[in-house]
């Protein structure tokens, strides 16, 4: 059996894994990132990044993998179609987010961030899966000791970094739980070519029906890839929809995205759609346990996906700065990262994934979007409804903003969560300790 040792043993190089890598290998940090495929990888994915992603980027110091001069497309807000009308929403100007965002596909993104980790001095290990941890006691908690991986290698490490995204084995082992009776989703993506790759907005139908036109729940999008990418002038072309346990969606979503796309083909020019490939998004934190003394979830591991537009990449990145950030403290706190980790995420994300969490299981409601749809899509408000509710769904809103409509979102997201810890007042579920 090999055996060695490192620093910061991260389990995952999607974004949140090869973020998590870099920052901690810059901060001096001995650091092995593992991953059980091997790059470059796809992932099933819209590969879209609103400005809240671009602005994540920048912190990490990688804004130059969606540089506009390196052909990258500038997508300047959405375009919202259904219920008879189409409303334009630009991304708001904002002081802390750029007015844009892109979209590029995730075989590119991720092998990007692990070339970026790898160079920051992070040692790479691929095609590795981690099967298994040993733990002892530490003052009646739990502490990673080494990770066991499935060719007999064992690693040992003083800490540990689960990015393992939605299928997180060794979290599980560790006690997490993703809470999938609370909104989660389901989406399916494809590839398909288009003269109109280069197109600079987002689109999305808000009202989606299958080949003999009956309604279907779901939502569908359409991101433009650039004209010159891997895929040639192209677009990426998906739907998905919201599911709880009380409403689940009965909905086959590749099949679903198959209608899509020939309801799109005309006006897109589309040609086939490839690499049709489906997934499950975990959201709102819904998972109980993130950490321990010396070992954290981040990114999908930790249920950081927004259950209004399904983005993840962005809250993968700023979990992973954050987490590497607080390991100083963690260095010095007996209690280690074990408390301090879920409660910053919940200081974080708390209120803005509660509220968003019971907007999304609204949505699930049969025929609440019927009803409302028309009043967003269309009059005279339609713009102005439909720009804020695409800054509110992609949570383009800080604590500091002081304008009407942050304000009042801040305060439901506040009211909101005090709601949940009412009612969770014993289990405390989310992000749970
Ligand atoms: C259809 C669909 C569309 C989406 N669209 C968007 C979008 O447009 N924009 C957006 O921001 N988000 C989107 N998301 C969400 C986004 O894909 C995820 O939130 C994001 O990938 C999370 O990154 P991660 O690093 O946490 O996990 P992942 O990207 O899933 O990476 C996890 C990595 O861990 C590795 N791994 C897992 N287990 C082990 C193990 N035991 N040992 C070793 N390695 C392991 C895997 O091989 C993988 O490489 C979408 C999701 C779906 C399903």
């Amino acid at each position: 059996m090999n055996a060695t040792e490192c620093e910061v043993l991260v389990v995952g190089a999607g974004p949140a894994g090869s973020a998590a890598a870099h920052r901690a290998a810059l901060a001096g940090r001995d650091v092995l990132l593992v991953d059980m495929q091997d790059v470059p990888r796809d992932k099933t994915c819209g590969d879209g990044l609103t400005p809240r992603a671009v602005h994540a980027l920048e912190t990490l110091g990688a804004a130059d993998l969606v540089d506009v001069d390196a052909g990258r497309p500038h997508i300047r807000g959405l375009k919202l179609h259904g219920f008879g009308g189409s409303v334009t929403a630009p991304w708001p100007e904002h002081p802390e987010f750029p007015a844009w965002g892109t979209a590029v596909p995730r075989t590119d993104f991720d092998t990007a961030l692990v070339e970026l980790a790898v160079s920051s001095g992070a040692r790479l290990r691929t095609g590795l899966k981690a099967v298994d941890v040993d733990t002892d006691l530490l003052g009646g908690a739990r502490r990673v000791r080494a990770v066991h991986f499935a060719d007999g290698t064992t690693v040992r490490c003083r800490y540990l970094v689960l990015a393992e995204g939605v299928r997180s084995g060794l979290a599980r082992s560790l006690g997490s739980q993703w809470l999938r009776g609370l909104v989660h989703g389901v989406a399916a993506r494809s590839y398909c070519p288009t003269p109109f790759g280069g197109e600079p907005w987002i689109h999305s139908h808000l009202e989606l029906r299958d080949a003999e036109g009956v309604a279907q729940p779901g939502y569908g999008w359409i991101f433009p890839l650039g004209t010159d990418g891997e895929h040639g002038s192209a677009v990426n072309l998906g739907c998905g929809a919201l599911s709880t346990s009380r409403r689940p969606a009965k909905v086959n979503v590749r099949r679903l995205l198959a209608s899509y796309a020939s309801q799109c083909r005309d006006d897109w020019d589309l040609g086939e759609p490839t690499r049709g490939a489906s997934a499950l998004l975990p959201m709102g934190g819904a998972v109980t346990r993130v950490a321990g003394v010396n070992w954290a979830a981040v990114g999908d591991t930790a249920a950081l996906v927004n259950p209004l537009n399904g983005e993840g990449i962005d809250y993968a990145l700023e979990s992973a700065v954050d987490l590497v950030d607080m390991l100083p403290d963690a260095d010095t706190s007996p209690d280690g990262l074990r408390h301090m980790w879920p409660s910053h995420l919940r200081g974080r994300y708390g209120d803005a994934f509660s509220l968003a969490r019971r907007a999304a299981t609204l949505l699930t409601m049969p025929g609440l979007l019927a009803a409302l749809g028309p009043l967003g899509m269309r009059g005279p408000l339609a713009g102005h409804l439909m720009g804020s509710a695409a800054r509110l769904m992609g949570n383009l809103v800080t604590p500091e903003d002081t304008d009407l409509t942050a304000r009042t979102w801040l305060a439901a997201g506040r009211l909101s969560s005090a709601h949940d810890r009412f009612w969770h007042a014993e289990s405390r579920p989310l992000f749970g300790a």
